[in-house]
């Protein structure tokens, strides 16, 4: 019986290590063949994204999606983001390490978790309590101690925190909010989807010397922002 116990164990830790390594090569094939190949540079960028493990981010049901190229259900109606869009969005908020930033729409944390590794300090905010509460117990077992969440309606910031060297919105949002441009610092940056439910634009809005800048990286498809100064519900 001892004997068949430990082989048992034997077998499961082999298969586990196997599942691992099976997650790891999905990962570095994902930087490659979805980041590099599309274009991503910011070397910090691609590093981040290849210690991230998206797979401890989504229902357990979709594992073997893990490192695929689309958004993925995460309950609740929402979605986990695209790695390419996270990639994306991280590469055009011109991250040194340095920077407080905020994030709108913390959904399963994955694209707060590759930002943690990007800045300072992220501070991220939900809307939907229990995503909000999957979301913190996961950063508290993976012992992630530089993000900040908040049960709450993210589009109006985090004022109490503010200001912040960039922005992020991980939702749609109908137009510029004001109060998100507000809670910028000098030379701080808004990164995000902006336009109609179904179809928006990837816009960095950024502050500098006292005037605004807008700059455009193409058509994106985000789950719709909430809230006071989200879409109206229908
Ligand atoms: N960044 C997420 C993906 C976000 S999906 C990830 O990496 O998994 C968009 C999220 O924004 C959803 O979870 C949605 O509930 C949330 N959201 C929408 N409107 C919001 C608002 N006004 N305040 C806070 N969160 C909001």
């Amino acid at each position: 019986m001892a004997y068949n116990f430990i082989s048992a164990k034997a077998i499961m830790s082999v298969s586990m290590m196997d599942l691992i390594m099976d997650l790891a090569q999905a990962r570095e094939r994902m930087v490659v063949e979805q980041l590099e190949r599309r274009g991503i540079r910011d070397p910090r960028v691609l590093a981040a994204m290849r210690m991230v493990e998206r797979d401890r981010f989504i229902p357990t049901e979709y594992a073997a999606h893990a490192y695929d190229d689309e958004p993925l259900p995460i309950g609740a109606a929402q979605t986990i983001s695209q790695p390419y869009m996270v990639a994306l969005m991280c590469e055009v908020a011109q991250l040194s390490g340095l920077e407080r930033v905020l994030e709108v729409g913390t959904g399963s944390g994955y694209a707060a978790a590759v930002l943690a590794r990007l800045a300072s300090v992220v501070y991220s905010v939900e809307c939907i309590p229990a995503l909000y509460q999957r979301a913190r117990a996961r950063f508290a077992a993976m012992r992630i101690g530089n993000v900040h969440l908040r049960c709450g309606d993210g589009s109006e910031g985090w004022p109490e925190q503010a200001p912040f060297d960039a922005v992020l919105v991980t939702a749609a949002m109908p137009g510029i909010v004001r109060p998100l441009l507000e809670q910028l610092t000098p030379g701080g940056r808004l990164v995000a989807p902006i336009g109609e439910d179904d179809l928006q634009t990837l816009v960095r809005i950024s502050r500098r010397d006292g005037a605004w800048g807008e700059e455009y990286f193409g058509e994106c498809r985000f789950v719709k922002m909430t809230g006071r100064h989200g879409f109206k519900p229908e």
